[in-house]
């Protein structure tokens, strides 16, 4: 598994996407048809990739956007700089597609050496700026931190002041992982039965006081913190905030809020302490990645619905694919197992990476739902 790879399926994604279809304000109260139950209801689909922003010549990326749009993709999520966004979205809007600027929002190393005190410190007291857990470049900020908290709120405003862009998408919008998929523990040579110390975060000075001041009592001296609900609770609605922060700054500015999330919200609360279910984003867009979780592709029908149900209609939910992980007639299999379970449309990780036979079935499996797709 490379770099980038890794990255993304423990929760990295990138979107591009078209203003209509996703109201800009939270949806509290939305009561759109998107129940798995009411699958006769006429649904709109929209189809999203994640992409890498590798930009060879314009005529290279707009004969790439075209043909994806072709396809019936109508949003790409692509991370790059205020200058690659300047490029990039006049040339994606001719042919069609929204771009959606692709952040890791809390795992990013760039203020490891000028501010180390604003990384996440692990239950064993090891902070990621000097002793990140997996690999090298796991380095997460602490979202309870002030100064990150505004450091990131900048970040965000400055990337949704971009003239064009359709929206902000949100990945690595999380702690890390506690336990990773099951599927990746014989890489790591590690048994993740329970959640043990040094990938149980965040125990920094900031966390601890907050948590005693709410609580009453420091994490670091609960008899058993996995299983104390409050402290759980603590790390979600630490997330929680951050989330309702970049909302505002990007709504601000009238532009879409999107986020990858873990595939189930019961996974996604075990592993990583995202509760996105409650989340004041327009959309999600949940790695809904089979092989990871050692489960057959019928899967992602029963994921996908689990998040649909739990929604209960306040946002779109789509489902993202590891294409990598599926032959053309497993990906035309997971595009139907998806939209069964009521997903609003696909994301498919990752849009450069497609052969001409995945596109060809995926374009097929959309088809034939009979949802008008890439209208
Ligand atoms: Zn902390």
């Amino acid at each position: 598994m490379n770099r980038r790879t890794f990255l993304h399926t423990l929760g990295a994604g990138a979107v591009f996407g078209r203003h209509g279809d996703i109201p800009l304000s939270p949806p509290q109260h939305s009561s759109r048809d998107s129940k798995p139950e009411k699958r006769n209801a006429p649904v709109s689909l929209k189809n999203w990739a994640w992409m890498r922003g590798d930009i060879k010549s314009m005529d290279d990326w707009r004969r790439k956007l075209a043909a994806m749009r072709a396809a019936g993709i109508e949003a790409i999520l692509i991370g790059g700089g205020a200058d690659f966004y300047r490029t990039a979205i006049p040339a994606a809007r001719l042919e069609g597609l929204e771009v959606h600027a692709w952040i890791f929002t809390m795992m990013r190393g760039e203020h490891v050496k000028t501010h180390p005190e604003w990384y996440a410190v692990s239950r064993r007291g090891d902070s990621t700026a000097e002793k990140p857990p997996y690999v090298d470049y796991y380095r997460f900020m602490c979202p309870a931190r002030d100064e990150v908290k505004q450091y990131l709120a900048g970040y965000v405003r400055g990337l949704a002041q971009i003239d064009g862009l359709a929206g902000v998408h949100l990945d690595y919008i999380r702690y890390p992982d506690v336990i990773l998929p099951v599927a990746l523990w014989p890489k790591y040579n590690l048994v993740q039965d329970k959640e043990y110390p040094e990938f149980d975060y965040c125990y920094c000075r900031v966390c601890r006081d907050r948590f005693k001041r709410q609580a009453g009592v420091d994490p670091l001296e609960l008899p058993n913190p996995p299983g104390h609900a409050a402290w759980l609770r603590y790390r979600y609605d630490t997330i929680n905030e951050m989330v309702r922060l970049l909302a505002e700054e990007a709504q601000a500015q009238k532009k879409l809020v999107t986020a990858a999330v873990f595939p189930t919200p019961a996974i996604a609360r075990a592993l990583v302490r995202q509760d996105w279910v409650r989340w004041p984003v327009n959309a999600v867009l949940p790695m809904v990645y089979q092989a990871f979780y050692k489960e057959e592709v019928a899967w992602i029908e029963r994921a996908t619905r689990e998040g649909v149900s739990a929604l209960g209609g306040r946002m779109p939910l789509y489902t993202g694919l590891y294409v990598p992980d599926l032959t053309p007639d497993a990906l035309g299999s997971a595009v139907d197992c998806a939209l069964a379970g009521g997903a609003q449309g696909i994301s498919l990780f990752q849009g450069n990476t497609l052969t001409a036979a995945h596109w060809e079935a995926f374009t097929a499996a959309i088809k034939r739902s009979g949802k008008s797709g890439g209208a």
